[in-house]
């Protein structure tokens, strides 16, 4: 049985035509770009291109293209450059539902003394802007929300936050990990200093990334060295990043000709699934990437369904964190104010380009008979 994978907010497949583009440079053309040699040259000339293609992408120019190994990393760099760069402010804002790779490091920020404060969304998932206003001061060195929300898929109003972060003198960082290859983005109209995405959630390979460092901001590098114009150092992912051009490219090909069908596929699984679980609600109704659903199945173990589902061919996933304890709540659903069960009860359906009609209608039968046989093995109520 070949599985049915709805969790392309994990990860993606990489594409065949990103994997022939990467495997010469892991066979033959294995020079090192920084070598003056012709197989250096070689190498050198293929991360001009592939730069040039990330750049387009984010309609950027080339030299603001920082490759790194993945969006954690470009988040690290984006805050711990932008705290360096303006050491009189101790202030950085950020929002509660933020991915572990930037709560975390802000956690630990705010064991050094910097004031961190997470802004709040709303039930539906949507920021609060009026929060915002509030908390960016002239003493925020930086504000740093996400593009789209990894659990939810719901969409921040990133040219505004990053308006009202210029309005006091702030940097403005966006971890676009979840919006890369799924919408247009365009650093300009963003209006962000900084912007973070990872290749494998845009069928790219993992291990390689990218940092948009717009022009002018002077970032203190988290690895030192010369490669990426003295910005991060260690030879470079070449394939990876051969690869991520070629991703690149087929994103914006994908995103101006078919990402709506991806969100017809996704509205046609959550109205077969709402359709067919009358108990189960959609967590986040604001606007959001077209290719992520997630589901409340209120009274259901989550971690259950989940495995059941697997063992049945659908892999989905739970918007939660595994700890050694066991799962631990969704603390982006605990953020729009799901209870503790409610949270425990939720799914994360994520497409992609190659999701089909008749994988999304298998999984919707599949999700409901799953329950139907969970709610049939529960004891009677007397
Ligand atoms: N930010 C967001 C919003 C993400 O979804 C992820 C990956 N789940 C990351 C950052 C981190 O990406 P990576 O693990 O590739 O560094």
């Amino acid at each position: 049985m070949k599985s049915l994978y709805f969790d392309n907010n994990a990860t993606t497949r990489v594409l065949p035509q990103v994997l022939d583009a990467m495997l010469p440079w892991f066979s033959d053309q294995y020079g090192n770009a920084s070598s003056s040699n012709s197989m250096g040259q070689q190498a050198k000339d293929a991360l001009i291109s592939a730069r040039a293609a990330v750049a387009a992408f984010l309609n950027a120019s080339p030299a603001e293209i920082v490759f790194t190994s993945g969006a954690t990393e470009s988040n690290h760099m984006a805050i711990l450059g932008a705290l360096a760069a303006n050491p009189s402010r101790r202030r950085i804002v950020t929002s509660e539902v933020e991915h572990s790779s930037t709560l975390r490091l802000l956690t630990h920020l705010a064991s050094t003394g910097i004031e961190i404060i997470k802004v709040p969304v709303k039930p539906n998932g949507e920021l609060n802007m009026a929060a915002l206003a509030e908390a960016v001061t002239e003493e925020t060195a930086l504000v740093t929300l996400m593009h789209a929300n990894n659990e939810t898929g719901a969409i921040f109003p990133v040219a505004e936050a990053a308006s009202i972060a210029h309005a006091s003198g702030a940097a403005f960082h966006t971890d676009a990990a979840q919006t890369s290859g799924k919408i247009a983005l365009d650093v300009r109209q963003l209006g962000c200093n900084l912007l973070s995405f990872s290749g494998h959630k845009l069928h790219a390979a993992k291990g390689v990334g990218v940092l948009y460092v717009r022009k002018g901001f002077v970032l203190k590098p988290l690895i030192y060295g010369h490669q990426e114009r003295n910005r991060r150092g260690g030879t470079e992912n070449q394939a990876g990043i051969v690869g991520l051009g070629v991703a690149c490219r087929l994103a914006q090909e994908y995103i101006s000709q078919h990402s709506e069908q991806t969100a017809a596929l996704r509205n046609r699984l959550q109205a077969g699934i709402l359709a067919r679980v009358p108990f189960a609600k959609l967590n986040g109704t604001t606007a959001s990437v077209g290719n992520t659903s997630s589901i409340c199945f209120s009274g259901m173990h989550g971690e259950e369904l989940l495995y059941r589902l697997d063992q049945v061919g659908i892999i989905a996933s739970q918007g939660s964190a595994c700890t050694a304890g066991g799962t631990e709540p969704s603390h982006v659903l605990l953020a729009m104010g799901l209870s503790r069960d409610e949270a425990l009860a939720s799914l994360r359906f994520s497409l992609s380009r190659e999701t089909t009609e008749e994988e999304v209608d298998i999984a919707i039968e599949t999700v409901a008979a799953v329950i139907k046989g969970m709610m049939a093995a529960l004891p009677a109520v007397a």
